[in-house]
């Protein structure tokens, strides 16, 4: 799962992508992860697992993560191959989730590119790229389809009622993901079409640093305009991010109270992404490592496993589940289990936001 960084040039996406990726995640806990340039594994909060290391002794401690690309290059015309172009558009195909870095700060030394700031103008510049890219994408599909639909093939006929559908919405001036889809089947099908803009959208308003809750006008025209997608928007002064990313600990927090805030905004965006992305946490809990894995919501007992290894899921026998909560409760697993709150589940079992599992399985 990954989400890509877009935006306008200038508005800011390579100081927040410095800022959320110079965490210094230990690379060897990721063996998973590919690490290139414009790649970049940020680590998802999470208070559940600072509440179980209370209870259970452990060396490490391993956060989620969230994988990241910066899709730099996109400007007026990049459908028309303007800037990177095509390019540029197919890394944008590749991930699952698109975090938009729109402008709202005032700064007379930093250039825009279309000479004043104006969030809503900047979010149609780029959806209307994308638009017209997946217009193109949409054309050639229908053609290919209503060929293959001919011959009487019930997919191919389906393929062209969803495509006709996204063509409409288009054809409107509106990106994909605006279709209002009540059957979930219905979301996944166009989802399967591999369109941009039917991608989830989350934006990240760049404020100034004398504005950190975003109350500014430029804020709240992006929140309004999100609003109408049914999205979200995550403020953040990406310049004073980049600065507590560099401090240590105890700078690090003597600076976020000398601005009024909790944490660092990334952490909220982190997580924002994270849900954006359909994930959830699960837990593993041990001497050596407390950790967090990550899973899609709805992934069954042996899906989660496999996160671990393939062979997990293969292998998988049953998961002994219980809650934080539970761990909060009877302090120990040792009294989890004697209170008989130590649920056993099998291969159908759905898991739960923040169950903490022992897996067994044959190897
Ligand atoms: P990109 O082209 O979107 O990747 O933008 P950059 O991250 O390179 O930022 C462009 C310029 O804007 C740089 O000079 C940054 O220092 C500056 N910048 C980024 N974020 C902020 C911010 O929150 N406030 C201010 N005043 N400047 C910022």
């Amino acid at each position: 799962m990954e989400a890509g960084i877009v935006g306008l040039p200038n508005v800011g996406k390579s100081t927040l992508f410095n800022a959320l990726t110079s965490a210094g995640i230990a690379s060897e806990n990721y063996p998973f992860c590919t690490i290139e340039p414009n790649v970049g594994a940020v680590p998802v909060p999470d208070g559940r697992l600072d509440t179980i290391q209370k209870y259970i002794k452990t060396q490490k401690v391993v956060p989620a993560i969230l994988q990241l690309v910066d899709i730099a290059g996109i400007v007026r015309g990049a459908s028309e191959g303007e800037g990177l172009g095509n390019k540029f558009l197919s890394h944008i195909r590749n991930v699952d989730a698109i975090l938009h870095v729109v402008r709202c700060f005032e700064d007379e030394d930093i250039t825009h590119v279309d000479g004043k700031v104006d969030p809503i103008r900047d979010i149609e510049t780029i959806d209307t790229e994308l638009m017209l890219a997946d217009l193109e994408s949409v054309n050639t599909q229908i053609e290919k389809a209503r060929r293959t639909a001919r011959s009487g093939d019930k997919g191919a006929k389906r393929r062209v009622e969803l495509l006709e559908m996204c063509k409409a919405v288009l054809d409107e001036g509106k990106p994909v993901r605006t279709i209002k889809c009540d059957d979930p089947n219905q979301k996944k099908e166009i989802d399967g079409l591999q369109l941009l803009t039917s991608k989830r959208v989350l934006y990240v308003a760049n404020i100034e640093e004398d504005d950190l809750e975003g109350t500014g006008p430029h804020v709240q025209r992006v929140r309004e305009r999100a609003l109408e997608e049914g999205g979200e928007v995550v403020p953040v002064c990406a310049r004073l991010e980049a600065e507590l990313a560099e401090l240590d600990e105890a700078d690090r927090q003597e600076m976020l109270e000398s601005v009024g805030l909790t944490e660092p905004a990334l952490a909220v965006l982190a997580r924002a992404a994270y849900n954006l992305l359909g994930l959830q946490s699960y837990f593993t809990a041990g001497e050596k490592e407390v950790r967090a894995w990550t899973i899609p919501i709805g992934a069954t007992g042996p899906q989660a496993a496999g996160v671990i290894h393939t062979d997990f899921e293969r292998g998988f026998i049953r998961v002994e589940v219980y809650s934080v909560d539970d761990l909060v409760q009877y302090q120990s697993e040792k009294a989890i289990r004697e209170a008989g709150k130590l649920r056993v589940e099998g291969k159908e079992y759905t898991m739960q936001d923040g169950d903490v599992c022992h897996f067994l399985f044959n190897v």
